[in-house]
């Protein structure tokens, strides 16, 4: 169906200005309880483990993509160019990042030093963030590295669980190792999208709201993040939005040990159903108009003030006079609906399965969204 551009002065003055119709830096409305969204990256490569660029780049892209957290986290074990770029010290490549971010003034970026702990299975892949020394990582047993990490406090999680090469069925799953290392306050997040494997991952979202693990969306990028993601080009790079009270590194930690984070990737969001109805709620609303006093169609505009489309189905009792219950709701957009009442209503309510929202295994959000109708 039709949508209708949010703002067509902005976008105008955006296109004139030679930037693409789709602005590269993704911004989020507080939710209504007046959280704030912070966008993060929190599994990233660079030449220092088997990334393929600086890591002054990584800092540049997640400024020109919007985020507000970066996380550096280079394979402590699998170094590639080590014979090019010998380095001792495993926090250089946090270092140069820092020093990059603290000299472009990007003062809205949070860059926090991590590390990926890299075995064969059942150990897997495990990313530790929030680390003040990556080189006491450095361990013979992995499970050492990881005491070592909850030693400085950091947040721990385990990175695409549905890799095929440690998974050939694809389905995620965890094991009596992980299961120890949960109990053990060793792991506290799951991977449930890795941009860089095209892993999506429905199990690892089970598996994150039965063991009471954080959910996260990362890009494990190692290239380019344009040419990755068609950054700037209505793309995106895969991320987690954590739902934090204040802007800082403190309130950004505190809201990821407490689990209020969404995955998104594409159009999809993946989390646990308060988070995600709460991204949801600021995103999507109902502008009526009032009744034109002939009809008792009511024209509604489905508000979409988020950077993400949706795929919505109207489960509501009432109808719609100019489309089906299939309605798709651009990103930053207004969407026309008009809707069958009876004409003497002082609300409309509708509810909603948005279909590109997941709280659980193949479980869509389910959302009712209510407005007053102008007298
Ligand atoms: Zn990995
Ligand atoms: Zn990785």
């Amino acid at each position: 169906m039709k949508t209708k551009l949010l703002s067509a002065a902005a976008m105008v003055a955006v296109v004139a200005c030679g930037a693409s119709a789709h602005e590269r830096a993704v911004e989020f409305p507080n939710t209504k309880d007046g959280r704030i969204i912070l966008a993060a990256d929190l599994h990233t490569h660079s030449v220092f483990s088997d990334g393929e660029v600086w890591p002054s780049i990584r800092v540049q892209e997640a400024h020109k993509d919007g985020l507000e957290v970066l996380a550096v986290t280079e394979h402590l074990e699998h170094q590639p160019h080590k014979a090019d770029i010998p380095h001792p010290d495993r926090n250089r490549s946090y270092q140069i990042a820092e020093e990059t971010r603290e000299r472009s003034d990007y003062d809205e970026l949070i860059v926090i030093n991590g590390a990926e702990v890299t075995r064969g299975p059942p150990h897997g892949h495990i990313n530790a963030i929030f680390l003040d020394d990556a080189n006491a990582l450095l361990q013979d047993d992995p499970k050492d590295a990881l005491i070592a990490a909850k030693a400085q406090g950091a947040f721990v999680f385990l990175n695409h669980p549905n890799w095929l090469p440690h998974t050939p069925d694809g389905i995620a799953r965890l094991t009596d190792y992980h299961k120890e290392l949960i109990a053990g306050g060793l792991l506290q997040g799951v991977e449930v999208v890795n941009g860089t494997l095209d892993g999506h991952s429905e199990h690892a979202l089970q598996i994150a709201l039965d063991n009471n693990l954080t959910v996260l969306g990362t890009s494990d990028i190692h290239g380019l993040v344009d040419w990755t993601h068609e950054a700037g080009h209505g793309g995106h790079r895969p991320m987690t939005l954590v739902l934090a009270k204040a802007h800082t590194q403190d309130a950004f930690k505190d809201a990821l040990f407490n689990k209020h984070t969404v995955a998104w990737s594409y159009d999809d969001l993946l989390g646990r159903e308060d988070d995600v109805r709460a991204v949801v709620e600021a995103c999507l609303s109902l502008e009526p108009s009032a009744f034109d006093g002939k009809y008792t169609v009511l024209p509604v505009s489905l508000v979409n003030a988020c950077p993400l489309s949706f795929t919505l189905l109207n489960t509501s009792e009432a109808t719609f006079q100019n489309t089906g219950d299939s309605v798709h709701a651009e990103r930053n957009s207004e969407t026309p609906l008009t809707v069958r009442l009876n004409g003497d209503e002082d609300k409309v309510i509708l509810t909603f399965t948005v279909l590109n929202a997941q709280i659980g295994f193949r479980k869509p959000l389910s959302v009712t969204f209510e407005a007053n109708i102008p007298g």
